[in-house]
């Protein structure tokens, strides 16, 4: 009789369990699998990767520059403007591919198709719009 109980408890804790395993499964970000691990801390958990880190920080040959989460492109060479920041800075951003959310360090520039961080909007660029990307 004891043991009858037991199992029964142990069924229902079972069934409870159930869907919350499920959620982080549903809620998986599909880009988890195609970026680096470096790059989806960066990207997709709004991390900021070390000054003068990154590829492209004194990388000034011609082209598009993408979200390397979902390929939109977001910012021409045209745009882009050498800096001691330690960051690569833009002064302007392809109309329509990104979306400003405010942040107390500045508008966070996120990528207006996939929402992927993409780092900050400032107002201290050399250029008449003085946004620095
Ligand atoms: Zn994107």
């Amino acid at each position: 009789m004891g043991s009858m109980r037991r199992a029964l408890v142990a069924l229902v804790l079972l069934a409870s369990c159930s869907p919350s395993q499920e959620d982080p499964v549903a809620q998986k970000d599909p880009y988890k699998d195609k970026l680096s691990a470096e790059q989806y801390r960066v990207l997709r958990e709004k991390g900021t990767e070390a000054p003068f880190s990154g590829q492209y920080n004194k990388f000034f040959k011609t082209g598009d520059y993408r979200c390397a989460a979902c390929a939109q492109v977001i910012f021409s060479s045209v745009t882009k403007f050498d800096t001691d920041c330690g960051w690569p800075s833009f002064s302007e951003a392809l109309p329509g591919s990104t979306k400003l959310a405010s942040e107390s360090g500045g508008p966070e520039v996120m990528c207006a198709k996939c929402g992927s961080h993409l780092g900050h909007l400032f107002d201290d660029g050399p250029t008449p719009s003085r946004n620095r990307y």
